[in-house]
């Protein structure tokens, strides 16, 4: 057995970014950057007013000065206009700055009659102006390869005129579920039976680490069928299989990945729950075995799965930053073992709790769809006792 940090960098250590490709920037979201960016201009690309008012001379500007309106620049247009003295010009957010123009005054802040604005207060220079370059000057870097693309960075992108963007290629995540009591979703469960929830709650969290999930659907426990499917399955970039990985008498998936060549690095780990996952290699497959139990195999990617597919998309952490709670009320835990607790979080003045949300036991799934975050118990002792501070994972 070994610790859960030697475990994630076994595997950290077999996690690396796979080749580039150039996509539409429609869909590009969610993706990784595979090159610094830099802008191709000014943005903005020329001075602009940043409200709807009256492009000014600030030394014409005392409280109750009044001026001649002498034009009118909207937004789109060109202009070659200049404001004289004791002038202003009309101008809409957006539209190019006149010459001679140092301040814009918004139209909420004159009087307005007969071809003359009044002004009620001061004018400062440089006020509502936005100045060419002030976002991101021609030349300068705005995003570094391994960045996530959010909408934001989709804006700025498409603000570049770019199209197309490179990429890091999306691991293809291949996903079977075995064991001879699963149906499919759609398909009526028999006594005895269940659905296999597992592949789809393991499809949706791949998608959302910015992989590509492929179903394989179930593998009964019997080698010819489980070799059929896991050699299927050693084809994508990674292997992630459900159940069957434990002590039982039909827990063969191990063995079949040994026979069909895989390498294994690891199996146990001194966490709970998620203690039977194994791991291993197969050329440039990685292949994740984790446990059947829908907690165990949500807990395990959430904190082996993940920080893999972080690096193989191109070096992000997929993972959200952690907070610090006080634990609530005390508990027992297994000596030896990190313990993942499913917490609730409450917020009282600057001090942040954590309390059970519920029944811990793996099969309890509603206690995980309750709960906030993971609290993470260290491994060396027997209890977490309340009052203390510990690391709490947010679950997304
Ligand atoms: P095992 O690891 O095969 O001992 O399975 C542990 C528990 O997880 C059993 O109660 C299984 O019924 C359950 N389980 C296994 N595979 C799945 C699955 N694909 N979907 C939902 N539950 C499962
Ligand atoms: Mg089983």
């Amino acid at each position: 057995m070994i610790s859960f940090d030697e475990a994630r960098q076994v595997i950290l250590d077999q996690a690396r970014p796979l080749g580039r490709e150039r996509v539409s920037l429609t869909e590009a979201c969610g993706r990784v950057l595979a090159e610094d960016m830099r802008a191709p201009w000014d943005l903005p690309a020329w001075d602009n007013s940043a409200m709807d008012g009256f492009a000014v001379r600030s030394q014409d500007c005392q409280a109750a000065a009044t001026l001649q309106i002498s034009g009118y620049i909207p937004a789109g247009a060109q202009t070659h206009d200049r404001v004289e003295e004791g002038c202003a010009i009309r101008i809409m957010t957006g539209a190019p700055l006149p010459a001679g123009a140092d301040a814009v005054v918004p139209v909420e802040e004159v009087a307005e009659a007969d071809g003359t604005l009044t002004l009620t207060a001061r004018v400062d220079p440089g006020q509502h102006i936005r100045r060419q370059g002030e976002d991101v000057a021609r030349g300068e870097p705005f995003m570094p390869a391994g960045s996530r693309l959010r909408p934001d960075g989709i804006n700025l992108l498409a603000s570049f005129g770019q199209a197309f963007v490179p990429v890091f290629r999306r691991p293809r995540v291949a996903i079977l579920s075995t064991g001879d009591e699963l149906v499919e979703l759609g398909e009526t469960p028999a006594p005895g039976q269940i659905i296999n929830s597992n592949s789809l709650s393991l499809a949706a969290a791949v998608r959302e680490s910015g992989g590509e999930p492929l179903l394989l659907g179930i593998a009964r426990d019997e080698v010819d069928c489980l070799r059929a499917k896991l050699a299927e399955g050693l084809k994508a970039d990674i292997l992630i299989t459900s159940a069957g990985v434990s002590a039982g008498d039909r827990d063969l998936v191990r063995e079949v990945l040994a026979d069909l060549g895989v390498r294994e690095l690891f199996w146990k780990v001194a966490i709970k729950p998620g203690h039977p996952t194994a791991f291993g290699v197969k050329d440039d497959c990685l292949v994740f075995s984790l446990p059947g139990n829908p907690v165990s195999t949500l807990m395990t990617f959430e904190f082996l799965v993940k920080p893999a597919l972080g690096r193989i998309c191109g070096g992000v952490d997929a993972t959200k930053p952690s907070v610090r709670a006080v634990l609530r009320e005390s508990t027992k835990k297994k000596k030896g073992r990190l313990q993942f607790m499913r917490v609730a979080l409450t917020q009282e003045g600057d001090v942040l709790y954590a309390t059970s949300a519920g029944n811990q036991h793996t099969g309890m799934v509603s206690t995980m769809v309750r709960a906030e975050g993971i609290a993470v118990l260290p491994a060396d002792a027997d209890r977490a006792e309340a009052g203390t501070l510990v690391e709490v994972h947010l679950l997304g």
